[in-house]
């Protein structure tokens, strides 16, 4: 694996010395938090669990859990994904030890993991023992206008509160087994797409509820926080009232971006080279952090977020988090943390340590200035 060697490694060391703003991966298998370990992460700050669900038989209790009419049925495809889950988080605490790992709960709306093609629908519906005119009318059900604005983030553990359950009894019964072992273990469990604080509160009953069937089943604790993704615009707005039932906040640039403009993220394409080349706008901002406009909303979350709850930790994990003036600017901002793919640590690293020698070069010359001016 590649990592940090010789006078590149001590020259990032260097770089540390001069840094305020910590920096985190965004990472969904060992491998790769084992990769950004020796870039120099200091945790994870999104583990996305979608993937998870869609390798060998995963797949099809996910199918079946989806397909499923009754809630026991839904446990009884939940409970198969249970073990999976769980070995995926012992995975990744093992590779994180001792640092903060964020997972964020189920995200994607539910038809992304049902098949669309006749013949695969065919092959579930004789998997599961069903007709396949039921896989077809599921399909049909789940059908969106604007997926990205529908059934999905917490509004499917809200609907289906046994999908939360399930992968917080995941992550606190790997973190617990983990401690058990003598691996220090830092679970941060995160819920996406909140807009307002019943939502948050909702899952965090949830949690809280399953985690002390948890530690009570195992004889054992695991301190862990809650918090949530701030990723749709009213959330930022409201950050104060969110705060109150968060430990934490990451700003979800990559929807924020979306929601704030309106432009979706998947078709954006088909226009902003065009509006980039005519100097509509100044550079992609799902690249670079829109700080005159989705910017404020970062600032306004992190002051609101933080005057509700002092101890609030903040942190970005869009891909904004691995660009260099993002980066800057989410020091301006005062954030704890940015987080971003493996590869980009260590630039984030280094825009990190320039923001804080630029803004301490900056203090100075005020200061050697207000002396000159009084004397
Ligand atoms: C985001 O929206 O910025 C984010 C990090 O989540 P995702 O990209 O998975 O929607
Ligand atoms: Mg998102």
């Amino acid at each position: 694996a590649p990592s940090l060697s010789g006078d590149f490694a001590r020259f990032m060391e260097w770089v540390d010395a001069f840094r305020t703003l910590g920096v985190r991966t965004n990472a969904d298998t060992p491998q790769d938090a084992r990769k950004a370990v020796e870039f120099g992460a200091e945790g994870i700050g999104l583990c996305r669990t979608e993937h998870m669900f869609f390798e060998g038989d995963r797949i099809l209790a996910m199918r079946e859990m989806i397909l499923a009419s009754t809630l026991e049925e839904r446990k009884a495809a939940l409970a198969k994904l249970l073990p999976y889950q769980k070995e995926d988080f012992r995975g990744i605490f093992r590779a994180m030890a001792g640092k903060p790992v964020t997972i964020r709960l189920l995200d994607p709306p539910l038809h992304e993991f049902l098949p669309h093609d006749e013949k695969e629908q065919q092959e579930l519906a004789e998997a599961l023992g069903i007709p396949v005119e039921t896989v077809r009318a599921k399909v049909e059900a789940l059908k969106e206008f604007n997926p990205m604005l529908g059934h999905r983030g917490c509004r499917l553990g809200i609907t289906y509160p046994e999908i939360t359950e399930m992968q917080t009894r995941a992550i606190l019964e790997a973190a617990v087994e983990l401690k058990q072992e003598g691996v220090e273990v830092y679970p941060e469990i995160m819920v996406p797409l909140v807009g307002t604080r019943e939502e948050l509160e909702h899952q965090r009953r949830v949690i809280e509820e399953t985690a002390e069937q948890v530690f009570q089943e195992k004889g054992e604790r695991v301190e862990y926080l809650v918090g949530t993704m701030i990723e749709v615009p009213r959330a930022a707005l409201v950050a104060d009232q969110i705060a109150e039932v968060a430990e934490f906040f990451s700003f979800g640039t990559n929807d924020l971006t979306q929601l704030t403009f309106g432009y979706s993220r998947d078709d954006a394409g088909k226009f902003l080279p065009y509006y980039i080349e005519h100097k509509i706008l100044k550079d992609d901002p799902f690249q670079t952090l829109d700080q005159e406009g989705v910017g404020q909303l970062v600032r306004l979350g992190t002051e609101r977020g933080r005057a509700a709850r002092p101890s609030l930790k903040v942190g970005i994990c869009g891909e904004h988090g691995g660009d260099p003036a993002s980066v800057a600017f989410c020091y301006e901002v005062g954030l704890d943390y940015v987080s971003c793919s493996p590869f980009r640590v260590p630039i984030a690293r280094l825009a990190a340590a320039q923001a804080h020698l630029r803004a301490e070069a900056r203090k100075a010359r005020e200061a050697v200035a207000a002396e000159a001016a009084s004397s």
